[in-house]
């Protein structure tokens, strides 16, 4: 697994003054996966400050909504269940045809 991460951009708003949230992007299979399963890049936004990300998503659009959208707050984790939440959003994308 590779991890790449930059400084959110300034249009988003950040979760506490003087914090620093990244965009931080994830590519390779994480242990366990299942062979002929789809396995893009997941983004996710984390705070090391506040100790919480986004649950990881294909689309970096869909990962600053859920960051900046106070009404998405469930799908803010604690960055400890990061590499829980990737596994199961790749468990659930659909199966590419063969
Ligand atoms: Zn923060």
């Amino acid at each position: 697994m590779q991890q790449s991460s930059r400084p959110c951009p300034a249009d988003i708003p950040l979760c506490c003054y003087g914090n620093r949230p990244q965009i931080v992007t994830t590519m390779g299979a994480p242990t366990g996966h299942r062979l002929g399963h789809p396995c893009p890049a997941l983004i996710h936004i984390e705070c090391h400050m506040c100790q919480k990300a986004t649950v990881p998503s294909p689309s970096l659009a869909i990962t600053e909504l859920r960051w900046t959208d106070p009404t998405l707050d469930q799908l803010l984790i604690p960055i400890s269940h990061l590499t829980r939440a990737r596994a199961e959003v790749l468990a659930g994308l659909p199966k590419q045809a063969a």
